[in-house]
């Protein structure tokens, strides 16, 4: 099944907006064995959308759009699939009641430009959406399919899963195409290109190698008439990998550092608490994306000079006779957090964010700590002088070595 995707609105023409929705919905395709041909960007106009929709009729067996469905003027997504179709839209009495009832249930009368939001042509049908206003669309017609998902990330999401995805697996089932992440972290990308370069160039199943801010990821592409048989051609390279490559996999699939971190404190029983000096709460914001947090998160310290480390236990000898930014500086702060939160194990971060140089040091180095008291993992990094990537970095490797000390201890 060839698709395509668009999204739909000028504020992405313009580079204000990007258009996240859809790379997402590209990265939900593979598993589905639809296969993307084509992603485009269309402004809010009804000429150009209702020209995209013809052209998108003619060379997709599907297309999928988001954006536009909203009930301002610039919202064209369903005027255009009319146009392009030649049938005329009615308003939809049940809908019209479901938005007044939105509206009441706010505290206030729906207003009248909402009403097209109730509108639909006889090819299309509604897609619910449960946390919004805009309902999606479904049209059919020869044989190709239409799907029109609001543009807010929060509400395609979740329409997407519980809708549009079932329906789509029930009409696919002549393959489907299973992909399993492997998430490495501290060897460079062109180590493990190397490592497994045996793998690439072959079609099925097919091996990628991402960069990413937190690591290097190994994508394994498997397609088969059923999912076991798609399994079965993923286990020899992933067990290859694993072979090859264990001591560096820190997670799968859609694991993030602070979710593997949190499920392996989770699992042990066990408390955490950090203190950061170059990453200005980052690594605390990270922890605290996710809910389980609460359980096991014992709280943060951003400092961001030595009077700060000091009222937060760090001995200012250490400091002196190594600099704020060391190896022993780190184990120090470490330690003291681990104590004055009274938690099981102690994380710190300090390192040369910039604009220069610090202390003679360079900027992009840093010095991670983690220890439990008894057991510490230490870690220098230097990375590239650009002060995102050391706060997205940083905190990232922290976690994975978090989740090493605590794996180890187990
Ligand atoms: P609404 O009812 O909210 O107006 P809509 O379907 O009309 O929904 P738009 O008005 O095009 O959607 O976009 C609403 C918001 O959704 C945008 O301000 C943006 O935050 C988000 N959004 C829209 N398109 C995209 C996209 N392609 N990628 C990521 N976010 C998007
Ligand atoms: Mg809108």
């Amino acid at each position: 099944m060839k698709a395509e995707i668009m999204g739909i609105g000028t504020e992405l023409l313009m580079g204000e907006l990007t258009d996240t929705n859809s790379s997402w919905i590209a990265s939900r395709l593979p598993a589905l064995g639809i296969e993307l041909r084509w992603v485009s960007i269309i402004g809010d106009d009804l000429a150009r959308l209702t020209e995209a929709f013809k052209r998108g009729m003619e060379r997709s067996d599907i297309i999928f759009t988001t954006g536009g469905l909203g009930p301002t003027q610039d919202d064209l997504t369903r005027e255009a699939i009319a146009a392009a179709f030649g049938e005329t839209p009615v308003i939809q009495q049940e809908v019209v009641d479901d938005l007044e009832r939105y509206f009441a249930a706010r505290g206030g009368p729906m207003p009248q430009h909402n009403i097209k939001q109730a509108n639909l042509i006889p090819s299309a049908r509604f897609v619910p959406n449960p946390n919004g206003t805009a309902p999606g669309w479904w049209a059919e017609r020869d044989g190709k399919i239409i799907i029109c998902l609001p543009g807010p990330p929060a509400e395609n999401h979740s329409m997407w899963e519980d809708q549009v995805e079932p329906q789509l697996a029930e009409l696919i089932e002549d393959e489907v195409t299973i992909t399993r992440n492997i998430k490495t972290f501290g060897m460079s990308e062109g180590a493990v290109d190397e490592i497994v370069s045996e793998f690439f160039g072959v079609e099925n199943p097919y091996l990628g190698i991402y960069s990413k801010a937190d690591g290097i990821h190994l994508r394994v592409i498997a397609r088969a008439k059923d999912s076991q048989a798609a399994q079965v051609m993923i286990v020899p390279v992933e067990e290859a990998i694993h072979e090859r490559l264990g001591e560096y996999i820190w997670g799968y699939d859609d694991d993030t550092p602070a979710q593997a971190a949190g499920q392996s404190l989770l699992e042990n029983g066990l408390t955490v608490a950090v203190i950061e000096m170059c990453t200005g709460g980052a690594l605390t914001n990270s922890i605290t994306d996710i809910p389980d947090s609460l359980t096991y998160f014992k709280g943060g310290t951003v400092a961001y000079d030595g009077t700060a480390l000091s009222a937060g236990g760090v001995p200012a000898e250490v400091m002196e006779k190594h600099g704020v930014v060391s190896q022993e500086t780190a184990n120090a702060m470490a330690e003291s957090v681990r104590q004055r939160f009274n938690a099981d194990l102690g994380v710190a971060v300090t390192g040369v964010p910039g604009p220069g140089e610090f202390e003679g040091k360079p900027l992009g180095l840093a010095y991670i700590t983690v220890t439990d008291g008894k057991k510490t993992r230490e870690m220098e990094m230097r990375l590239p002088p650009r002060r995102v990537t050391i706060k997205r970095r940083v905190p990232n490797q922290a976690l994975i070595e978090l989740r090493r000390l605590v794996e180890e201890t187990r």
